[in-house]
């Protein structure tokens, strides 16, 4: 391994200890992981304008010959401005920079550059501000433009940036076999990690980008398959396949739909088996996933072991404490609900029960992967709306048992090449219809003008003893026009709703508050429910019929179709209405493919058609390592070679053994920030 490149960022000259304190705060510890602080986006100086054709108020880029500077003045205290005047022949220009002497400097008059800034206009003329600007003799049109901190400039990253090249290429290492750059059409990794930082054109930033990209999905790939295997030991809880549990199946309130009977089926298989189960089970709202946790929960108490079934929030927590407990009541199966909220007598007591193995059901929030919980025999780990937990939290829970039984449950339908890698460490069961009788949501789409008689309707729903939920994107308002629930709330009450039971939900409330509101919700106490994207999760309240989303512009399309599914979860026919005023293109799009699709998977397809898939990784709740080009720029062309690959190495060393693979290997390891080959 190049020692160096792996030493902290003070190996290069002029980084000293207040540099590298910068560096840290980008993520950056070592010269490698500057090397991979990649830019953002390029500017490219080809695209230049002339003065009189510059968009006022916006960036462009122009070539200006400077024709005087003045002296920088001390305006405030420590505010220094640098102006000079530029011309490219149509017109002058005032070029202000503000505290960057040392930039000024270099500008020298009669001399020619392109410069890339701000242009706004003034009783004077125009004036190009902060510029980022090269000499026009500069080779190098493209440049990068990088995430930057306070106090650290982009010439000054550039510069470290030169050493760190430098540095590599005297220490040089690849972390692919050369068959499989050659199969992948791949660029060496030192060439690609200079050409992103100093590309000669666009194509070869395009080039090295591939292959980075490439790279990281295959870590990424790589981590999780390594995962899946690993987590085929053995456990202590293997089940007997004889236990019946009919008689709780048939208790059940509904009859199952086919693939809630084949989901259990699956799981079951699983829980009988001497390896540990590690099963996501994925379903859209409303699918009923509820009642498979709850079989699988049956079925292992049966077999004298305890189950743990974690939610992301306090009201879901609750909610499935209730449902189970409703189901599990005839058959002496002991259910308890562990948050944080509890007192901590209570949470004593009730450690102290499930140390002892008087539950056989342990529902909560993280509370229950808390070190002072012990169980006495865990054998069977349930997530609920895994999005919301990173792999660490899955881990963690598990890692509570003697290698127990996992589910994963997901109501985000997500594309089938993005499933296969972010939950490349399971296996899936997927329900994809919903429970009989279930009418489809009618869902439109108005603008603000319709809002009266859109209440209208909603009034006319409540007048038949229904329930409704109306959503708006913000807690607070702000400068900008956006609904915010509070100010909404205290409108809606004098008006649309006047005369209406109204209460907010948001995520600022505490939770002993927002389960107050919620219970009161559930029995009915409330009509309409004003609240943030709180509800977003699993909250299953069936008399609710209508559900108006503020702002709908605000939500992507697999956001409102998981606030949709908070209605048409009984009998009643349900409506979901999006309120925008926004009218481009993309947004009118956007509504008609939740007006004219009901399907998660189909909705989910077409977010990741419009958004590109780097928009899921760049959301940091998948609780993925963290993505630093993948989110950027990565095609499912990408994505799909880097899973094949990544099927092909295994395939010929599981455990990244091989010296070949051993770059490779401590990549990965890096990525996952742990040894997971361990
Ligand atoms: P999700 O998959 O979103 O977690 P839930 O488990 O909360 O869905 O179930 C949604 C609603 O559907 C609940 O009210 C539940 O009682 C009901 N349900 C579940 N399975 C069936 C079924 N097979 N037939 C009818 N209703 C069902
Ligand atoms: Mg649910």
């Amino acid at each position: 391994m190049p020692e160096k490149l792996f030493g902290g960022t003070e190996t290069l000259k002029g980084v000293g200890e207040a540099k590298a304190e910068k560096y840290l705060k980008l993520g950056i510890k070592s010269v490698y992981d500057l090397l991979c602080h990649f830019p953002k986006n390029y500017l490219d100086f080809h695209n230049n304008v002339s003065i009189e054709d510059s968009e006022v108020n916006e960036y462009n880029c122009l070539k200006l010959k400077i024709k005087s500077k003045s002296a920088p003045q001390a305006v405030r205290n420590r505010l220094v401005v640098c102006k000079a005047v530029a011309t490219d022949g149509t017109d002058d220009i005032t070029v202000v920079m503000f505290n960057n002497v040392y930039a000024f400097q270099y500008l020298k008059t009669g001399y020619e550059y392109y410069m890339y800034g701000k242009v706004t206009e003034n009783l004077f003329g125009k004036e190009i501000t902060s510029p980022v600007y090269i000499h026009s003799g500069e080779k190098n049109f493209i440049q990068p433009i990088y995430k930057l901190t306070q106090g650290l400039t982009v010439n000054v990253l550039r510069n470290d940036m030169k050493q760190a090249i430098a540095l590599m290429k005297s220490e040089p290492f690849e972390t692919l076999p050369e068959s499989i750059m050659k199969k992948y059409n791949l660029c060496p990794l030192m060439w690609s990690l200079e050409n992103i930082h100093f590309p000669e054109s666009k194509v070869s930033a395009d080039m090295a980008r591939r292959r980075l990209a490439f790279d990281e999905l295959l870590k990424l790939q790589l981590g999780m398959m390594i995962m899946k295997n690993r987590s085929r030991t053995h456990t202590g809880f293997k089940m007997d396949s004889s236990v019946k549990i009919s008689d709780f199946v048939k208790s059940l309130p509904f009859e199952l739909t086919g693939d809630q009977k084949k989901a259990s089926l699956e799981i079951i298989k699983d829980l009988c088996r001497d390896v540990p189960m590690n099963r996501l089970l994925q379903g859209d709202v409303g699918s009923g996933k509820t009642a498979v946790a709850g079989i699988a929960c049956c079925f292992a108490a049966r077999n004298g072991v305890q189950s743990a079934l974690m939610a992301p929030t306090e009201i879901l927590a609750v909610q499935h404490y209730r449902t189970l407990s409703s189901f599990f009541e005839p058959f002496g199966i002991k259910v308890c609900l562990l948050t944080g909220s509890l007192k901590s007598r209570e949470k004593n007591e009730l450690r102290e029960k499930i140390a002892s193995g008087e539950y056989d059901v342990i529902v909560g929030t993280h509370a229950i992967i808390q070190k002072d919980v012990e169980y006495k025999s865990l054998g069977l780990v349930i997530t609920d709306e895994q999005h919301r937990f990173g792999v660490a939290q899955r881990t963690a829970l598990a890692e509570k048992g003697n290698t127990p039984h996992k589910l994963v449950m997901s109501a985000t339908p997500i594309p089938r090449t993005l499933a296969l890698i972010i939950y490349g460490d399971l296996d899936i069961s997927v329900i994809a219809q919903l429970p009989k009788g279930r009418k489809p949501i009618k869902t439109y789409a108005i603008t603000g003008k319709m809002r009266h008689r859109a209440f209208n309707f909603v009034r006319q729903r409540l007048a038949e003893g229904r329930q409704a939920y109306v959503v708006c994107p913000m807690i607070e308002e702000s400068e900008s026009e956006l609904f915010a629930v509070k100010s909404y709330a205290e409108n809606a009450v004098k008006s649309d709703l006047a005369g209406y039971r109204t209460e907010l939900l948001h995520g600022k409330m505490k939770p002993a508050e927002k389960d107050s509101v919620m219970n009161d919700f559930r029995d009915g106490k409330i009509d309409v429910l004003i609240c943030t994207t709180v509800v977003e999760v699993g909250v299953d309240v069936p008399n609710a019929s209508v559900i108006v989303i503020e702002n709908a512009e605000r939500f992507g399309l697999s956001q409102i179709h998981q606030l949709r599914g908070r209605v048409g979860r009984g009998q009643f026919e349900s409506t979901c209405i999006l309120i925008t005023d926004n009218t481009s293109e993309e947004c009118l799009h956007r509504m008609k493919i939740m007006s004219s699709k009901t399907d998660g998977f189909e909705i989910s397809e077409e977010d990741l058609k419009m958004r590109g898939p780097g928009d899921f990784f760049g959301n940091a709740q998948h609780g993925l390592p963290p993505m630093k080009i993948a989110d950027l720029s990565c095609s499912n062309e990408i994505m799909n070679m880097a899973r094949e690959c990544a099927g092909e190495i295994l395939g010929d060393d599981p455990m990244l053994e091989k010296e070949c693979y051993h770059s490779l290997k401590m990549d990965v390891i890096r990525l996952f920030d742990k040894d997971i080959t361990g």
